[in-house]
């Protein structure tokens, strides 16, 4: 597969670690929450981790990171795996965290045994608040001096199911002033009687992200633990729960920065699941999702989406990458390949007076010029014929060349027409041109007796395919509610831990905010007609419609008797690399 070659910080540290014998061999994980689907930024880092691993001949491991029961779900399971083998990857190993639970739960028992962690019945809040803030530090948990034995007791009654949620829990005995709000005992375990989508009832004890994540990378024997920069803050605790648990693996984390795309304000999977859950869109696979799936389905390709996250790179910062950048990698990918075709999206029908009834030709039309490989095909031509209404206007403005009464237009692939007439409705709306057509003037025969300024598409009336067009636009409108800017709706007060783990309600209203910026016409559906040739087009078919763009027939909603396109990408952009 192919690299980016460029030199980036985490190639250095692992080309070093080999160099240096710190490390025999190259192990990566991807390690999502089965809690929704992937978005295009878990896509860099599923390019990343999978890229550095093969590039020096290492393995990669998918793993499900399933340690809380209450978000996750074989929905998502399946989904990830879907993205992931579509992306072009294939994991050497499947891991899900709550296979662990056991040896999870020994480390534990030994982290008790060496005083260093301890059975609180503080609750949530007051956790919090003895917790300190970066200004202050902690106080301690009047239970922080419970005896081992106390301690291995009400665990294993924890276990037991002795105790309701929230009642106890168990933290790691570290230092309540330290700097680093991290370590200042944090939760290890937390009761949650709920059935586990893996693990079914077994457990009514879950390890926290920040205890189990060390452990999950040390049980695989991971060498290079790539996560974002959100986490860099939690290193410390990473550390200490690998030596503390006295894991024989030394797993090293290594962060980069997270992708954020403009116009994409929304990528987490919280909000993306928001937006599926109140019916704003059809479902994650909604070409308007920043979803792996949803950019499948909107027509993107996966080679565009490995050369745009391979182009960005690896590096700490996380500032957002302008959206047209990935739009201009699908381009370039689909350009050669595309079969180029004319569609309607809003029909005008044309009448060519002096062509004669009944008769249909066909004319030759390469199938893609800029790659004349792909050959040609043959499109009909008769008497009437559709063009987009955009493309006639009764009183033009200067410098408009398309059909307006008295101007001649060249047909792309036919002949020159000429507007004599209009037909309109009771209301006066134009409803039917009316054309002539010169013979003379037909396309691939070199007339060059007069030149026209316009060429417009149109598609023969009838044989033409009813299609439904699908125009999209972003789908939230500002950028205010982006959640990017970190440390503003939710205080530094939650680590990013805690709501991994969902220990924290995070403010649901501030959540909800972005809701009132969605775009109402982000989706447009249009009906219009394709040419004959589009008849058998598949599902995630990709064309370039002459003029209007990229377009890819929709997996879900076309049918036999009704094709629907979605709009992957407008033909140009002003966006330069
Ligand atoms: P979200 O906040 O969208 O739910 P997450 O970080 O909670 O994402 P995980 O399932 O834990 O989702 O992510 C799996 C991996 O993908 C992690 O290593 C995480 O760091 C990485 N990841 C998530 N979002 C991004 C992003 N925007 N850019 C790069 N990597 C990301
Ligand atoms: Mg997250």
């Amino acid at each position: 597969m192919e690299h980016n070659n460029s030199n980036n910080f985490i190639r250095s540290i692992i080309k070093e670690d080999l160099a240096t014998g710190k490390r025999t061999h190259v192990t990566t994980r991807f390690p999502p929450e089965p809690n929704g689907y992937l978005h295009i930024g878990h896509a860099k880092s599923i390019i990343i981790n999978f890229d550095l691993a093969d590039e020096f001949k290492g393995t990669t491991n998918l793993r499900f990171d399933d340690t809380n029961p209450l978000k996750e779900d074989t929905e998502y399971v399946n989904a990830i795996k879907e993205d992931v083998e579509w992306l072009g990857y294939e994991w050497d190993n499947l891991f899900f965290a709550s296979d662990y639970f056991e040896e999870m739960y020994e480390r534990a028992l030994l982290l008790i045994k060496k005083g260093k962690a301890y059975v609180d019945d503080l609750s949530p809040d007051e956790i919090r608040e003895y917790r300190g803030t970066l200004k202050e530090p902690g106080k301690d948990s009047p239970h922080r001096d419970r005896s081992v034995e106390e301690n291995l007791d009400l665990f294993k009654r924890m276990r037991d199911g002795e105790f309701k949620n929230g009642e106890k829990v168990l933290r790691a005995k570290i230092d309540m002033s330290s700097p680093n709000i991290n370590m200042r005992d944090p939760v290890l375990y937390r009761i949650s009687h709920a059935t586990h989508h893996n693990t079914g009832d077994k457990w009514c004890l879950y390890p926290v992200y920040a205890y189990a994540h060390p452990l999950e990378d040390a049980i695989e024997d991971v060498t290079h633990s790539l996560c974002t920069t959100e986490f860099e803050d939690q290193r410390p605790l990473y550390n200490w729960v690998v030596a503390e648990c006295e894991m024989d693996s030394q797993p090293q984390q290594i962060e980069f920065g997270r992708l954020n795309l403009t116009s994409v304000s929304f990528m987490s999977k919280r909000k993306l699941k928001l937006l599926v859950d109140e019916g704003i869109v059809d479902g994650w696979d909604d070409p308007r999702m920043p979803t792996i799936s949803g950019l499948r389905r909107k027509g993107y390709t996966a080679s565009a989406i490995r050369t745009f996250c391979r182009e960005l790179g690896v590096s700490k910062g996380d500032g957002a990458v302008d959206a047209r950048m990935l739009d201009h990698f699908v381009r370039e990918d689909l350009k050669l390949t595309c079969p180029r075709t004319m569609g309607i999206v809003r029909p005008l029908k044309v009448v060519i007076t002096n062509y004669p009834e009944g008769q249909v030709e066909y004319l030759d039309a390469e199938i893609n010029p800029e790659n004349p490989e792909m050959g040609l095909r043959q499109i009909p031509f008769s008497r009437e014929i559709y063009i987009e209404q955009e493309d006639f206007m009764e009183n033009p403005p200067n410098k408009y060349f398309r059909l307006f009464p008295g101007n001649e237009v060249r047909l792309k692939h036919a002949y020159f027409i000429k507007c004599e007439d209009v037909v309109k409705d009771d209301q006066g709306q134009v409803v039917e041109i009316h054309c002539t057509y010169d013979i003379e003037t037909k396309s691939g025969t070199g007339f060059t007796g007069r030149k026209v300024k316009g060429t417009i598409h149109w598609v023969e009336a009838s044989q033409a395919v009813p299609a439904e067009f699908r125009l999209y636009q972003p789908l939230v409108l500002a950028e205010e509610n982006n959640g990017i800017a970190k440390g503003t709706e939710e205080t530094v007060e939650v680590t990013e831990a805690e709501e991994k783990d969902g220990t924290v309600e995070t403010n649901n209203g501030a959540e909800k905010t972005f809701l009132d910026t969605i775009n109402p016409n982000s989706l447009q559906r249009l009906n219009g007609f394709v040419e004959p040739n589009m008849k058998g087009a598949q599902p995630q078919d990709k064309f370039q419609f002459f003029r209007h763009g990229y377009f890819n027939v929709d997996s879900k909603d076309t049918t036999a008797d009704k094709l629907v396109f979605n709009e992957i990408v407008s033909l140009k952009s002003s966006f330069t690399l």
